[in-house]
């Protein structure tokens, strides 16, 4: 079946035809592409066509499609047992690389989905402190829990109102949503509202309003404030875990979180995440304390054994450098090409992941993310697909790099690049 013919017989059964929205292409237009198989850089869609893929499955697929040593690790347990419902090795295996890869977590639980792991992290932090309020940042996003689909109240001082239907106002109003980057804010709301927040989350280097990287200071005032004030602060490392460095964003800017939040890379391709931290507050958690936390598949096998295989990969092989200049020399690449072409256009990048805005630069608040051109992103996407080129389909997410993305393939791509500049020029 052609992707279209597929679009249409999924429409048919599934809302929207996809199982998470950002997949259907609404924002861009057009048929998304149903993708039948994927091999290091590249996937594959069902009309056969290749594409150099960008978006990695949305971060996890830091080694590329089908790494051997990840389909070897799956296939073996596929073997021997796809669940269990009772603990294993795997997970003290997996517990093990985790915390030494994270110091400031002395305990970690693993469940299914980013959005698992935030969810608890709140709720842990809510019963740590005996306090209701959770704060987040506009711009940030930490899964699709009640408490955190939340946006703006009408001031920086009110609590937030529900950013979906269906999300009970009482609980959206435990949630305060302020200005990514705006220390000044934070500070004010800390200090007239401090003593009832439990808990700040945030995305140390936001990725889900495309790459906007916390201005200097932003995070340490964070961290200050909320120790100030008795709340717990969580880094949710969903992307930043891994990506960088064996390890979390959290170390590169020298700041230990009370409680962090890991997904995508950590699974190795498949459904794991996890949250920790100081041992005092995980021990809260179910059975050892009071807050209850469960999962039927928490800590699958399957998932384990991928993803202790893709961390012993990231750990023996410390691709980071490499991956860096994988990433510099492509946004460079595309820089010039825009300047080139007269297109303004704005880079965020921190080492393989990275943000284009069709804007000038600089890009620092979710303001600025807004402001720029999301129609001439529409036809960058397109012009790029129509070149085998894979980028989200979403102007306000990011790009990721693999180990798997030679110099060769990315010569391609920006190749494809020059084209695309040229066609959306006018
Ligand atoms: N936190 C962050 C920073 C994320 O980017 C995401 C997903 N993109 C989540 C949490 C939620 O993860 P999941 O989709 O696995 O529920």
């Amino acid at each position: 079946m052609t992707n279209k013919e597929l679009f249409e017989a999924a429409q048919r059964i599934i809302p929207g035809g996809v199982n998470s929205p950002v997949r259907a292409f609404r924002k861009v237009g057009g048929v998304p592409r149903f993708m039948a198989q994927g091999s290091g850089p590249f996937l594959t869609d069902a009309e056969g066509k290749r594409y150099i893929d960008f978006v990695l499955s949305w971060g996890p697929l830091i080694l590329g499609h089908c790494h051997p040593a990840v389909v070897e690790a799956v296939r073996r347990q596929a073997g021997i047992g796809m669940s269990y419902g009772a603990p294993t090795d795997l997970e003290v295996e997996m517990a093990a690389l985790v915390c030494e890869a994270f110091p400031a977590m002395d305990k970690v639980r693993f469940v299914s989905s980013g959005t698992e792991a935030t969810m608890s992290a709140i709720r842990l932090a809510r019963a740590a402190t005996g306090r209701q309020v959770t704060v987040k940042f506009e711009g940030c996003y930490h899964g699709h829990a009640d408490s955190l689909l939340v946006k703006a109240g009408s001031g920086l001082l009110t609590l937030g109102v529900p950013d979906s239907s269906g999300i009970p106002e009482n609980v959206a109003s435990t949630t305060a949503v302020l200005p990514y980057n705006d220390t000044a804010a934070f500070g004010e709301f800390m200090d007239s509202r401090g003593t009832e927040v439990a808990s700040v989350i945030v995305e140390p280097v936001a990725g889900n309003m495309g790459v906007v990287l916390p201005r200097k200071g932003f995070l340490q005032s964070i961290r200050a404030k909320t120790k100030a004030c008795g709340s717990l602060l969580i880094f949710d490392e969903v992307i930043t875990g891994f990506r960088f460095r064996f390890g979390g964003y959290q170390e590169l800017a020298g700041i230990t979180p009370d409680l962090t939040c890991l997904g995508k890379i950590v699974g190795g391709g498949m459904p794991a995440a996890a949250f920790g931290g100081r041992a005092d507050l995980m021990d809260q958690l179910s059975p050892n304390g009071p807050v209850y936390q469960a999962g039927t598949l928490s800590g699958n096998p399957l998932a384990m054994a991928a993803g202790i295989a893709a961390l012993k990969v990231l750990k023996d092989s410390d691709p980071y450098a490499g991956l860096d200049r994988t990433m510099a020399s492509f946004t460079s690449g595309l820089e010039e090409l825009a300047k080139k072409a007269g297109i303004a256009l704005a880079v965020n990048r921190v080492g393989s992941m990275a943000g284009v805005f069709f804007r000038q630069g600089p890009v620092e608040t979710f303001d600025d993310v807004m402001a720029s051109d999301a129609s001439r992103y529409t036809r960058f996407f397109h012009a790029m697909l129509e070149r085998g080129v894979y980028l989200a389909p979403s102007p306000f997410e990011a790009a990721f790099v693999s180990t798997a993305h030679t110099a060769e393939v990315m010569g391609q791509a920006l190749e494809a690049a020059a084209g695309a500049f040229d066609e959306i020029r006018t």
